[in-house]
């Protein structure tokens, strides 16, 4: 049970948001505040790994797995080995970020942990309310990662694809792989008139993560990921020999639904659930960064902490929609769409329109590198519908 009836922050889900979240304020004036974290799951299992790029060492450098300055592209009639300099693309693995920021919280008495099952959150005029398994909790600001069960019959009138993978770390016996180099993406698998393709993370000679990815509305039959990877690494890799160590099964929405960024007065939706995944691509990690640093910046400024409005940027969600909707009504292939990305403009490029820090002209060259009937249609379509 935890050791007070009210804490100054609550943090509702210990996942990425939720430990990033607390990472941020330990490291501000904000440490010496009361905060209680919970979660159902004891974070102890390497659940998944978090890929992203950057420019500069980031604060989680120390915990960095590995990281690689060139990655591959392949599709069936275009194949280039991409330099990211300055960008680094970089892994951490789940419970090696888990058990950073949980040996870092146990230096602080007064943040507690607490496994239980959270059922409501309830806003009051001063504060909220956390009902939990082991009993209510109550608070000055809730931080929650938790998704609605109901989420995707609520995004009825949106486009809703899923971005589904399974990945093997898969280690030979002799050295096969160049760990100086990943594979960011190989559209050169069967498409079957979805975006899927593979990417190879190597981590030293004889081992590599490979995840079989696909961007669609239904998930598959686990033999189907098993059979495409063995198929992968038969056929591109030419490797039948190999263990696998461990497995990775994710599934991550890829929505233009508008997440509610708060669920109340008092309590602020953090991570997938308060609409932080890029809906276009699912990476979550460094956005995740830059929201906890958002929101530690404004409490620390006494300001709410919910997230301002931008009307400018803004502009991100319509490319995200017009890109999904390409992809969801299958306007043109996918596997082209991304070809002709990375064929037209450097990778640099690309990364800086991704993480939302392109100008309008670098917005004009990227547009001007892709198909343009099936962009139009997918621009009248996200604006007109
Ligand atoms: C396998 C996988 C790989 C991914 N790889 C990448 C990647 O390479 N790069 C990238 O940028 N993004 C990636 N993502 C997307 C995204 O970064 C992750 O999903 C990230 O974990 C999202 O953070 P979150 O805090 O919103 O959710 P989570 O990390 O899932 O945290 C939510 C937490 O809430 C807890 N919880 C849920 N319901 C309750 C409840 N009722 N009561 C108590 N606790 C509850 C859960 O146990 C969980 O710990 C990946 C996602 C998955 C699934």
């Amino acid at each position: 049970m935890p050791t007070f009836l009210k804490y100054d922050y609550i943090i509702a889900g210990g996942g990425a948001a939720g430990l990033s979240l607390l990472y941020h304020l330990l490291q501000s004036p904000l440490k010496d505040k009361s905060i209680l974290l919970i979660d159902k799951e004891s974070k102890n299992q390497n659940d998944r790994t978090w890929c992203f790029w950057e420019k500069s060492p980031n604060i989680f450098e120390d915990i960095v797995y590995r990281q690689w300055k060139q990655v591959d592209f392949h599709s069936s009639n275009f194949s280039k080995t991409l330099n990211l300099s300055p960008y680094s693309y970089k892994m951490i693995r789940g419970i090696d970020f888990y058990q950073h920021v949980q040996s870092l919280a146990r230096e602080h008495s007064h943040v507690e942990f607490l496994q239980a099952d959270i059922y409501e959150i309830e806003d009051q005029s001063e504060g909220a309310v956390v009902k939990t398994s082991v009993g209510e909790v109550h608070t000055n600001w809730v931080f929650s990662s938790i998704r609605d069960k109901n989420e995707q019959e609520q995004a009825q009138n949106h486009h809703y694809l899923l971005q589904h993978f399974k990945g093997w770390v898969i280690k030979t016996s002799y050295p096969f792989f160049n760990p100086q180099k990943a594979t960011l993406m190989d559209f050169r698998v069967a498409q079957h008139d979805d975006c899927r393709f593979v990417y190879v993370l190597p981590t030293d000679e004889h081992t590599a993560l490979i995840e079989y990815t696909l961007f669609s509305h239904e998930l598959l039959s686990e033999e189907m990921y098993e059979q495409a990877l063995i198929d992968y690494l038969r056929r591109f890799c030419q490797l039948d020999d190999y263990t696998i160590e461990h497995e990775e099964f994710g599934v991550i929405p890829m929505t233009n639904m508008p997440y509610p960024s708060s669920a109340g007065k008092f309590t602020i939706n953090i991570g997938t659930a308060g609409g932080v995944t890029k809906p276009s691509t699912g990476y979550t990690f460094t956005r995740i960064q830059q929201d906890s640093e958002g929101i530690v910046k404004r409490l620390r400024a006494g300001r709410s902490p919910h997230r301002p409005h931008d009307a400018w940027q803004q502009r991100f969600m319509v490319y995200d929609s017009v890109l999904l909707d390409v992809m969801a009504r299958n306007r043109h292939p996918a596997s082209d769409v991304f070809t002709q990305l990375f064929r037209n403009n450097p990778p640099q490029r690309v990364f800086k329109f991704l993480d939302e820090k392109t100008n309008f002209w670098e917005e004009i060259k990227l547009a001007n590198s892709v198909p343009k009937i099936p962009f139009i249609k997918g621009l009248s379509s996200a604006l007109f519908k």
